[in-house]
Parts: C-alpha cells; structure tokens; sequence
C-alpha cells in the first residue's frame, strides 16, 4: 500500500512494516491530522528541514513502538526532541541499514540539497518483491543512474517543484537516470513557489521517450503500488 499526504509526505505498507518518509502530515494540501495516524513501525526523515520532519514529535508520541531512521546528526536531534535518544537510528549513506527486527534493506542515498543537522538525502526502501526510491529533495545528479543500477527501483518518489528542488526539467533527466517504472510526483504545488506539474513531467518524459508511467497521486489517496506497474 502506497499513501500520499501531500507535499513529501507518504506512506507505505513494505513487507507487513507500515512506514512514514517525511511525514509532514498537517501540510496545507493535507486534510489529515497527524494525531490519527496509528501503529507506525518506522519513520524515515529524508533532512532536517521543517517541510519534512514534519509532524514527527507528535506521531512518535502517539506511537511508542516507532523508531526514527535518518541520517546520524538528524536521528540525534530528533531523538532528543522526541525525549527518547534509543527510538532514533543513525546510519548514514552507502549500504542498507540493519535496523533490530527489520527484514527490509533501507539505504540512506545522496541528496543534492541542504540541512541543518547532516548531509541531506534520499532512502531506498527494498522489500521481498517492490523496491521504492523516495528522492527526498534534490537536484538531478549522477548519482540516480547508480540508484538505479544498484537497488533497481519500480517507483521512484521524485520531487518537482523546482525553486528547492528539481522541477520537471531536471526530474525528466532524473527517470532517465533511474529507469523505474512509476514515477510518483512530490514537493509541488504545496506553496506557489512550487511551480512544477505532473503533466509537464510526463510530456518531457514523453519528449525523451522513457517507458515509465507518471502517476501523480492525490493527497489522501491510497493505492496499491502493484497496480501501479
Ligand atoms: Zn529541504
């Protein structure tokens, strides 16, 4: 199951793992509270700025069982303003992670970007059968054609807004680099200054005629990612 929140904000149920990446919950393009959301094994911050920690304090209240994966200096401070140090996990980018009691291959990648507490980065996240690249926010890079010879991602989770990120100029490049097979469109339209569109994405993806498919998802809507190839 694949859920979209708005802004960078998703979802995803991997292996019987329920897991949140960014989870800004209370973004404007949101209708949901983050009080809600209920029996989060893992949450994956992909930088420390606010559009992407996000409703983190409040759901790790809410969800004793949750630990927090990011980047070391970033599960540091989330680990104290959450007053609980042993529920963050600190890795950093290259290999998966061996997270206690999780079967899933979850690596911290590069981001092209900036934050306050670490590198910036993106995450892979492989389970038995789909492999998901959520790009966190980032410029296009090199480094997306090793993503995807490395960890072969079917859906990529790629910002396009531009201004902070990439718009659907560099994203276009960045599905060439990667080759999933579903693009999942994030960090758009939140603010005005985030001007990028999913349907300029898919005409550039058109344009360089990459067989993958553009499925911009409504915030709140749910689907299953195998329906999705
Ligand atoms: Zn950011």
């Amino acid at each position: 199951m694949i859920k979209y929140y708005g802004h960078s904000a998703f979802e995803l149920h991997v292996d019987g793992y329920k897991i949140l990446i960014d989870p800004w919950i209370s973004n404007p393009l949101s209708q949901e509270k983050a009080a809600q959301v209920k029996d989060v094994d893992l949450i994956i911050v992909t930088h420390g700025h606010g559009d992407h920690v996000g409703d983190v304090a409040t759901i790790a209240r809410n969800n004793p069982r949750a630990r927090i994966v990011a980047i070391y200096e970033l599960a540091e401070h989330l680990g104290r303003l959450i007053g609980d140090p042993a529920r963050a996990v600190g890795g950093n980018i290259g290999g998966p992670m061996k997270i206690e009691g999780v079967s899933l291959k979850i690596a911290l990648t590069p981001a092209v970007h900036s934050s306050p507490y670490g590198a910036p980065t993106g995450v892979v996240i492989a389970g038995r059968e789909l492999t998901f690249y959520h790009a966190g926010d980032t410029s296009v890079m090199m480094d997306m054609k090793l993503i995807g010879e490395i960890y072969r991602p079917q859906i990529a989770m790629l910002p396009i807004g531009g201004h902070f990120t990439m718009d659907p100029v560099e994203a276009a490049k960045a599905v060439e680099l990667l080759s999933p097979r579903v693009v999942v469109p994030m960090h758009y339209a939140t603010f005005p200054v985030l001007y990028g569109r999913p349907e300029e994405l898919e005409a550039l993806v058109k344009q360089r005629g990459l067989p993958v498919k553009v499925r911009a998802m409504r915030p709140g809507e749910v689907a299953d990612p195998r329906d999705m190839l």
